[in-house]
């Protein structure tokens, strides 16, 4: 075995934070992708993510903290070094005006402590499924409501592996943005949202139509990563912007296909393909028809794909959607032990680079 994997072991002995050893990616990421990671560390408190993070820090080993890797997704080609997941920080505590919630806090059980006690503010929030540490590092958001919007303060180690506090000002939010993306030396381990009380009924009302909503316009047929970019629009009026053809087709089917009485009379379930069809046939898109969703053309679809198939999608659709639209979806292409498939692997940097 490898020094230092003998050396985090022992370490995570002695201080008793649970692992797993060759932790099974392509089963257990959210999208179903990749192969393994060497070791998968589960602190359960925020102390022990503290103790493990200095320990590795102090003997230069590179490690990935994660939440519920619902943004993230996994090369088949290789095994991954060290993953830090926060699954189990999840305490939450209430006073008269705030909430403090560990990282590792599932994003849609947030939402309902808030709705049980009668809180209001985060109601969009509720199908979103990640934990609050990824949620906040890339401000996540949805009809309307982001994660940043109630947030008073952020706990987090610094690269001293020091816990800090950041206040909302010095956390830097703007679209899916905040000093966690830039910064990666900055662990977050703990939020503090400020409570505004609602109106029973309205806070109901709003969670049962979102999660409504979600159900009928999101993929949840074959794994996926949710939106792939970001832009403001939709995806296809993000193609029309620079295709004037394509633009003056795409109204005309918006018109025909998609005015208020259709979209009643398809509103258990809503689809796409006919946009999708036009983005074929515009675009030279045939080749990738089965990789994204019906629902919506800027969600992959994984039938169990390589990894380079699915990228070829991703960047191809990059290349169409033009430079103004931000990628989402983070392809981890480093905290690599080791290449297992050579081949596969370069065809994966290829496209990517
Ligand atoms: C079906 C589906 C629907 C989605 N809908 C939406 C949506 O409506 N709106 C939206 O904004 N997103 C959406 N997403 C994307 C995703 O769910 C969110 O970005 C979510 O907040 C990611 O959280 P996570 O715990 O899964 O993070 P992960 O995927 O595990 O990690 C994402 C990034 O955050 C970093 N990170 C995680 N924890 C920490 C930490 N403690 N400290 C520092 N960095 C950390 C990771 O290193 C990684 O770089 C959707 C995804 C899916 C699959």
């Amino acid at each position: 075995m490898d020094k230092w994997l003998e050396a985090v072991d022992s370490f995570l002995k002695e201080e008793c934070i649970p692992s797993l050893h060759d932790f099974n990616l392509k089963s257990n990421s959210y999208s179903k992708t990749g192969y393994e990671v060497k070791r998968y560390i589960m602190p359960k408190t925020i102390e022990q993510l503290v103790s493990i993070i200095r320990f590795l820090r102090l003997n230069e080993i590179q490690f990935k903290v994660i939440g519920e890797m619902t943004n993230i997704l996994f090369l088949d080609s290789v095994i991954y070094g060290t993953f830090i997941s926060t699954k189990f920080l999840n305490r939450i505590s209430f006073t008269e005006v705030n909430c403090s919630v560990e990282v590792g806090k599932f994003l849609p059980d947030l939402v309902r402590e808030f709705a049980m006690r009668g809180y209001t503010g985060v109601e969009g929030l509720e199908g979103i499924p990640g934990g609050i540490g990824g949620a906040i590092f890339m401000n996540a958001g949805a009809y309307g409501y982001t994660v940043s919007d109630l947030i008073d303060r952020v706990e987090c180690i610094d690269k001293n592996s020091n816990l800090i506090w950041l206040t909302k000002e010095e956390l830097e939010f703007a679209k899916r943005e905040s000093i966690f993306k830039k910064n990666n030396s900055l662990i977050i381990t703990r939020a503090v949202f400020n409570l505004n009380i609602g109106d029973e009924k309205d806070i109901y009302r709003k969670i049962e139509t979102y999660h409504i909503a979600r159900h009928s316009y999101q993929e949840w047929v074959y794994p996926n990563l949710g939106s792939i970019y970001t832009f403001d629009g939709s995806v296809y009026d993000q193609l029309s912007k620079s295709r004037k053809i394509f633009r003056i087709k795409f109204f005309i089917l918006k018109f025909l296909f998609f005015n208020k009485l259709i979209r009643l009379i398809r509103r258990k379930n809503p689809s796409n393909r006919i946009l999708n069809r036009l983005v074929e046939l515009d675009c030279s898109f045939s080749e990738y028809k089965d990789l994204f969703s019906h629902k919506n053309l800027n969600t992959f679809l994984n039938k169990n794909y390589a990894s380079h198939v699915l990228l070829s999608f991703i960047f191809r659709l990059g290349r169409e959607l033009g430079d103004s639209a931000i990628l989402e979806n983070e392809i981890l292409i480093d905290y690599i032990y080791k290449i297992i498939n050579q081949e596969e692997y370069e065809k994966c940097m290829s496209i990517i680079n």
